[in-house]
């Protein structure tokens, strides 16, 4: 459809001609603003070989830009009062697919196989609704999806966490577990005046592009996970603090002589420490039986 749903206006008479409720509890904030859109598609690197699978379509502002760029797009909405108005605002888009379920409780790798077998790639374009950000990236990112990229809007407070580089205060278990599937970029960020209603966080859009195998290799993948939640479970505590609070009082000289062994000094803070030096200091507490 030639009529573009991300404009004020057009917007505004959606909402009015369904008498649609904006539901706060499911992070509805609908963008108006077709530069946005733009960027966001762009950076997605869509064309008609490729699938998008989008989360929370809304009223359809970002899927009909999908459905010009991509071959095949499938959109995973919750709010069944939304059904009738996608069917409505994309009409036209005989490349698009509306499915009204939970993102989080829908069987992905099955979706997958039934929707985007034989193209050439499948990426993941949304803007999510910020209260369950990080579980759908977690889950995207855990369930080994085969995807391309993941290009989305969230908050611009997540969006530095997941980009965060060791040393800052913004550098945590998010960064780590993010950078180890991905390579992050930020696209760009977004002042809350190109949505309605206007989310009162400002946002960012922000690119995670897949690595064909994890950015480290690790001994034992969960434990790898556990030594990174450990080490900023208290983030003023050095790092030899949070490991014996984890491992065991008892356990100090050993993991003294492991930290060292890594050449990792154990009164630095878990912040510092990079991934390689994550898995370095795992792969050896795993090897002590620890
Ligand atoms: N894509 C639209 C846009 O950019 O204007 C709407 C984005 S709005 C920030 C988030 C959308 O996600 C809403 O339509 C909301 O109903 C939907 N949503 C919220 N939780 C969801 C979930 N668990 N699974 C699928 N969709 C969800």
């Amino acid at each position: 459809s030639a009529v573009e749903v991300a404009t004020p206006t057009r917007t505004r008479d959606i909402v009015k001609k369904y008498g649609f409720e904006f539901k706060k509890s499911l992070g509805q904030n609908f963008l108006i603003d077709q530069n946005i859109l733009h960027k966001i598609v762009a950076a997605a690197e869509l064309d008609g070989t490729k699938g998008a699978l989008e989360i929370g379509p809304g009223i359809g502002a970002l899927t009909q830009h999908l459905a010009r760029s991509a071959g095949r797009v499938t959109a995973v909405e919750i709010d069944n009062r939304l059904i009738p108005i996608l069917r409505d605002t994309l009409a036209g888009e005989a490349n698009v697919e509306v499915v009204h379920a939970d993102v989080l409780k829908l069987n992905l790798h099955e979706l997958f196989a039934e929707r985007f077998e034989g193209l050439s790639g499948i990426s993941v374009v949304a803007n999510l609704p910020y209260y369950v950000t990080t579980p759908i990236l977690m889950k995207l990112l855990e369930e080994r999806l085969p995807l391309e990229h993941i290009v989305v809007m969230i908050q611009k407070e997540v969006a530095d966490r997941m980009a965060a580089k060791p040393g800052g205060k913004e550098y945590g278990s998010l960064s780590v577990a993010v950078q180890y599937y991905c390579e992050p970029s930020i696209v760009c960020t977004v002042p809350h005046t190109v949505f309605i209603p206007q989310p009162n966080v400002d946002s960012a859009v922000i690119k995670l592009s897949l690595r064909e195998k994890p950015a480290v290799e690790t001994r034992d993948e969960a434990h790898f996970f556990r030594t990174v939640q450990a080490s900023f479970a208290q983030r003023r505590k050095t790092l030899m603090n949070n490991m014996s609070s984890w491992i065991g009082k008892d356990h100090r000289e050993t993991l003294t002589s492991i930290m060292e062994g890594c050449g990792i000094q154990p009164s630095r803070r878990g912040e510092t420490l990079s991934l390689e030096e994550f898995a370095k200091l795992s792969a050896a507490l795993y090897d002590a039986g620890l």
